[in-house]
């Protein structure tokens, strides 16, 4: 990318598709993940080239640092020392990931147009690029991750009848500013989450380009194992590129999701290959970035599968997962494709698109309650108008039976997808080298398989189908 010319990471390890290809060291299932040089070599083996510094999820999986402000106790600013000494010595390049303005999620506590705030965070930006001269990027979320923007039509005095855009564009440029004084050459990512997709074209078109860059979700509802890239997507890294804004896409690429949670090691190779292509092949999208989290001790067919792009984007899929079954021996070199490939249908029938509530819907095993689809929603301007032409069920609850019945259908087809996965598996984990591996598959599979006939077996009784 030419406006990225002098800026490419030296770290490249591989002629890759991505300039930037970001991991995290353990997910929110399995948080508590030693930054040791046995985990970071098998992440740099993958072809990763940057590490995100810590799981940075809203709830502080292992008590890991979230806001700017974790980095005021010397005990978790010294681990971070540590990590980023550990990133260097493995060549990684190193991303701080921050929610701020940190506050309470209610209207006009912390104000981006307060100057007091605004000068605060750009203090804090600055003497953190101080203390950490090897940490070379920095990501930024405005809302979530404990940070919440007034709204133009709530009752700040500074921000009432003032759009967001308008408001949020001078504070991210005064965010760049604070961090280059410190580090000229240092880019400041933002993550624009919760924005409607209006908003993110309205400050992506105004914004001065220069050391600034976009990290994007896939669509602008949510990542999830069977989205790939969506409009809004594609539109705003195309407007990026043509202001010479550099924007990376969010994917799950390892065994778990926030989708697949708590499983750990669901087998879905062709999910993984088809968002690394969709990025892969959107204009304007330099990098990626694994957005749960990655266990290398966990090493799953779904990280060698990414492993493999990496190296060779251009390779047919079929080519690449033969390559991820070939650990297991030949024995089960068929059946375990076989097993894969209905694995992923089953995940790509399941309907995600019901309602963002049904996420971690597994960690009910076989014991389903919904009677109707659970909603979701929040009062973001992402909620308030674009999601709710993405899930079904938001913040309204009149669920037609025809609704319940849809997902049920879903839900069932998924479910035996899921059960004849599980069973090729279970075959397969008795002739492979690898049995533990593929024992862990076979079990996680059938548990996937068990959760969505729950579900659709309830919805059909509540409509009189069953
Ligand atoms: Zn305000």
């Amino acid at each position: 990318m030419e406006h990225l010319t002098g800026q490419t990471p030296a770290t490249r390890s591989h002629l890759g598709p991505f300039d930037i290809t970001i991991g995290i060291v353990g997910h929110p299932t399995t948080p508590d993940v030693a930054w040791s040089d046995k985990q970071l070599q098998v992440l740099k083996d993958i072809g990763l080239n940057t590490l995100q510094l810590s799981i940075a999820w809203s709830w502080r999986p292992a008590g890991e640092v979230l806001n700017l402000e974790n980095l005021d106790d010397p005990a978790l600013a010294g681990e971070w020392r540590r990590r980023a000494g550990q990133a260097e010595r493995f060549g990684f390049r190193a991303l701080a990931h921050f929610g701020l303005p940190m506050g309470p999620q209610t209207d006009a506590t912390t104000c981006i147009m307060d100057p007091q705030v605004r000068d605060n965070y750009a203090r804090r930006l600055s003497r953190f690029m101080h203390d950490f001269p090897s940490v070379n990027d920095v990501l930024i979320y405005t809302y979530d991750q404990l940070a919440w923007l007034c709204s133009e039509f709530g009752d700040c005095p500074r921000c009432h009848g003032v759009p967001l855009h308008e408001r949020l564009t001078p504070f991210l440029e005064a965010m760049v500013d604070a961090i280059c004084a410190v580090r000229p050459a240092a880019r400041l990512w933002w993550e624009p989450w919760e924005l409607s997709a209006g908003q993110t074209y309205a400050v992506t078109e105004r914004i001065r380009p220069n050391h600034f860059g976009l990290i994007c979700h896939s669509t602008i509802a949510e990542v999830q194992f069977v989205n790939t890239t969506d409009l809004w997507f594609r539109n705003l890294a195309r407007l990026a590129h043509m202001r010479g804004i550099p924007m990376i896409g969010e994917g799950f690429f390892g065994g778990s999701g926030e989708d697949v949670a708590p499983l750990t090691h669901l087998p879905c190779p062709r999910l993984v290959h088809q968002q690394l292509n969709a990025l892969h092949h959107a204009p304007g999208v330099v990098g990626i970035k694994e957005y749960y989290g990655f266990v290398p001790d966990h090493l799953s067919v779904n990280l060698r599968l990414l492993s493999g792009y990496l190296h060779a984007p251009d390779a047919p899929f079929d080519e690449l997962a033969g390559l991820a079954a070939e650990p297991y021996g030949a024995a089960v070199h068929e059946q375990l494709l076989q097993a894969w490939e209905l694995a992923s249908q089953a995940i790509e029938f399941f309907p995600w698109d019901a309602s963002w509530a049904l996420r971690r819907i597994f960690e009910l095993g076989p014991h389903v309650p919904y009677q109707s689809i659970p909603t979701a929603s929040w009062m973001t301007p992402a909620w308030q108008s674009n999601r709710r032409g993405f899930y079904l069920v938001t913040d309204r609850n009149q669920q037609h039976p025809w609704l319940l019945e849809d997902v049920a259908l879903r839900a069932r087809l998924a479910s035996s997808r899921f059960a004849d996965s599980a069973r090729l598996l279970q075959e397969a984990s008795a002739k492979t080298v690898l049995p533990e591996d593929v024992q862990r598959q076979a079990d996680q599979v059938h548990a996937a398989a068990q959760t969505s006939l729950a579900l659709a077996e309830g919805l059909f009784r509540q409509i009189g189908h069953g």
